[in-house]
């Protein structure tokens, strides 16, 4: 198959890029690099079934020659501090990019996903979190740009399989880490164990009672590819995630503990509009995908923690 994967030179993009591949697939990606990373895919950028275009999705698609079989709309900024500082960009690719790419799949009758994210529930007040939780969303705060724009573009998503029958489908992606994860953006994952390498403290932000579930990315990837090609997914909703929760206090923990670092914890005022707990439900991809995640928390981290040492002392993504 011919595949587009918009983002797919950021993290998870890169990591589905390279099992399409593996798989024998063609994988077109266009990447704007904001926050996605050329060095992500360098270990398979000369596949002769690869082919990457620096571009902005906001902007005209027409040059693109088809045909594609599937499109993955994974092209936005996705962490707290990389939608901050690219606000503007992330409502764009959200709303005007995710336009264009339902219009190009509509073009080639290819199916078509989009990840949209844990963050359209909020602050949520319903847990764990099912697809069918409308969400508890500050629309006008500083991670608004996000969620607001993430739930634009699911909207958007379901008019396109409402009246042009297109064979579309929206996952929500939870918290999820690994290799390539980006050292620079500030999330929970790459800070607390680069602290613990480094031994130096490792920053709580509040007072650390607040959860998340984290995913190890070759999990996240087979579920991305099931839900874009089992049957019967298109028109749905699917939460894909590790249902595996644990206070950010506790993660410090086990990170410092696979680390064997004595870092110390500091405590650090908390962010605005923190979710302050966050669990997929996701009974829903085990009945449609017949998916879960496999990897633990303990051995996901291993590897990520193995990768952030070589990349340490390499200076080069593995
Ligand atoms: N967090 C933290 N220290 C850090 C980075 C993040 O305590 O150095 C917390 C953050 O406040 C949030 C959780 O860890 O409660 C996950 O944050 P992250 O930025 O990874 O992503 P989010 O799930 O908020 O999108």
């Amino acid at each position: 198959m011919r595949i587009l994967i918009a983002g797919g030179a950021g993290f998870i993009g890169s990591h589905l890029s390279e099992a399409l591949l593996a798989q024998g697939h063609q994988v077109v990606v266009l990447d704007n690099f904001i926050t996605g990373n050329m060095q992500n895919v360098e270990s398979f950028r000369l596949d002769p079934n690869f082919k990457i275009f620096e571009f902005d999705i906001t902007q005209s698609l027409d040059w693109l020659e088809g045909p594609f079989d599937a499109i993955y709309h994974l092209a936005s900024p996705a962490s707290p501090v990389g939608y901050s500082a690219h606000s503007i960009e992330t409502h764009l690719v959200n709303s005007v990019g995710t336009y264009n790419l339902l219009n190009l799949a509509r073009k080639y009758g290819a199916r078509y996903l989009i990840t949209s994210t844990s963050e359209a529930y909020g602050d949520p007040l319903q847990h764990p979190q099912r697809e069918d939780y409308w969400g508890n969303v500050n629309p006008v705060g500083p991670r608004s740009c996000y969620d607001e724009s993430k739930r634009f573009a699911e909207s958007l998503t379901m008019e396109y399989f409402r009246q042009f029958q297109l064979n579309a489908r929206i996952v929500r992606l939870f918290n999820t880490y690994g290799p390539r994860n980006d050292p620079q953006d500030g999330r929970v994952v790459p800070n607390f164990i680069n602290q613990a390498l480094r031994g130096e403290p490792i920053t709580i932000y509040g007072d650390g009672s607040q959860t998340r579930s984290f995913c190890y990315v070759s999990d996240l990837v087979r579920g991305l590819q099931l839900a874009m090609f089992t049957e019967g997914t298109q028109g749905e909703v699917i939460n894909l995630g590790n249902p595996d929760e644990r206070t950010v206090r506790e993660f410090a923990q086990i990170v410092r503990e696979i680390c064997g670092s004595a870092a110390p914890i500091i405590f650090q005022p908390g962010r605005v509009d923190d979710p302050g707990r966050r669990c997929p439900d996701i009974s829903k991809a085990r009945m449609l995908l017949g998916w879960e995640p496999v990897v633990s928390l303990h051995e996901g981290l291993s590897k990520t923690i193995e990768y952030f040492r070589l990349y340490n002392d390499q200076g080069l993504p593995v």
